[in-house]
């Protein structure tokens, strides 16, 4: 399969090249040439499949082309260790629970895809030593430092912002070792962004070291988040309840969403999505007036959809041709304060005795917001409450339960190599590691 860039610039690229670079040279993003239809004998029985089984065929649609069918049998049963249940919430409404893998948020699906896809073009290739470079706000330096952690031929840097980051988040990258280097940045996010994209555009650095990133928008990462909707399918499908169903994301770079309307092209039957959002709401007001206006993101307690210009929104553009009328056929929007949000976590535990996190609960608001009597919701908890411990046990004024997995984190030995911002320092670091 070759990809396109977004931008309209870049043909005919390898999933090998459009993996390792990220990016396409024209800054767009990259797109398949093809999204296939999966035949109806696979609709017929999914609901006999397993989440890895679902996964394989999914992936072979788009990978087959380029993976070995062993290779990629490997690469989805190592990804996909752990189980996505779909969990009752209320009559109407269920939760597709995908944090349930080892940093308990669903960013783990695509991380740990990626880490073994590109292990699998490394080792074709006979190269050793290729660096990962990844700059974090917090949740995405986790995913992927676990998702890579002990792959072999790949080194990892994590660059964070010194005391931005939560403690358990920092835990999630700071304590691993192995092939996995947390850099403590005396300075913001943006700078930690600044000296991972300053690196890509290095040329003595690029000649002299194999470098790579393993942001959210690279196919890698993202396309492996359709497996999971046809999962949600499979599970409604078995207990009868598949007719009309409407999928509710909370959404900041709407990558989880866009694969989800990637999912419905292949022939799955989602009626229409729900976009969910904090007060970064730039996709609502885009589906209200027609007109992208990217703005500054403010700090919800939502904060992973902190975004103010959604990456992953040139591929929404891209996929329906710019129509602004058939984008809202499909998807419509909501968009919560936190008082609305923590609210929703209240009355969740309260009325149904289910604990949401702060972004799962803008997802299942919208779902009680917008489901009409005849369908059936399905919203995406994308995090373990405990992972917004401080925040959830401030607003439902009891102790949230952490997770043996989680907990291991907070117990492990802190090791960071702190540097500063300036992108010399940087590196030289690079160059001597
Ligand atoms: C990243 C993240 C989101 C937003 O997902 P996008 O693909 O960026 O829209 C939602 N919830 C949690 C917990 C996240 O970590």
């Amino acid at each position: 399969m070759l990809y396109h860039s977004t931008h309209k610039k870049v043909f005919g690229v390898s999933l090998q090249d459009a993996v390792v670079k990220g990016l396409a040279d024209d800054k767009g993003l990259f797109m398949p040439d093809q999204i296939k239809q999966l035949p109806h004998s696979f609709f017929e029985t999914i609901e006999t499949l397993s989440f890895q089984e679902i996964a394989y065929v999914v992936a072979d649609a788009f990978f087959g082309e380029d993976v070995d069918a062993n290779s990629l049998k490997r690469i989805v049963a190592e990804a996909f260790d752990f189980d996505i249940p779909l969990v009752s919430v209320d009559e109407s409404c269920y939760s597709l629970e995908l944090f349930h893998g080892p940093t308990l948020a669903f960013k783990d699906v695509g991380a740990r895809f990626m880490s073994r896809l590109l292990a699998y073009f490394i080792q074709k290739k006979s190269q050793t030593d290729v660096k990962v470079l990844v700059a974090t706000s917090g949740d995405t330096g986790s995913a992927v430092a676990n998702g890579f952690l002990g792959v072999p031929g790949i080194q990892v840097y994590v660059l964070y912002p010194k005391g931005l980051v939560s403690a358990i988040q920092e835990a999630q990258f700071t304590t691993l070792g192995q092939n996995i280097t947390a850099l403590e940045v005396d300075g913001t996010f943006d700078d930690c962004q600044r000296l991972v994209k300053s690196a890509f555009m290095d040329v003595e650095l690029n000649e002299r070291l194999n470098l790579t990133s393993a942001n959210s928008i690279n196919v890698a990462r993202f396309l492996p988040q359709a497996f999971y909707y046809f999962y949600a399918y499979a599970q409604l499908k078995a207990i009868g309840k598949a007719d009309n169903m409407v999928v509710a994301v909370p959404s900041g770079n709407f990558g989880n969403i866009t694969a989800g309307l990637f999912a419905k092209r292949m022939g799955l039957p989602i009626k229409r999505f729900i976009a969910a959002n904090n007060r970064n709401d730039i996709f609502l007001n885009y589906l209200n007036t027609g007109n992208y206006e990217p703005r500054k993101s403010v700090s919800t307690i939502a904060n992973a959809m902190d975004v103010g210009d959604p990456s992953n929104f040139a591929r929404i553009l891209d996929l329906y041709d710019g129509s602004h009328d058939a984008i809202k056929y499909d998807i419509s929007g909501f968009a919560y304060t936190d008082e609305q949000i923590a609210r929703t976590i209240r009355a969740g535990l309260q009325n149904h005795h289910y604990l949401l996190d702060p972004h799962g609960a803008c997802a299942y608001q919208a779902l009680k917001d917008g489901l009409s009597s005849n369908e059936v919701g399905v919203f995406l908890e994308t995090a373990h409450p405990a992972k917004f411990k401080e925040t959830v046990e401030k607003i439902i004024d009891t102790k949230v339960f952490v997770p043996a997995k989680l907990q291991a984190f907070m117990d492990g030995q802190k090791s960071t190599v702190p540097i500063n911002s300036d992108f010399e320092s940087f590196k030289t670091f690079l160059k001597t590691v």
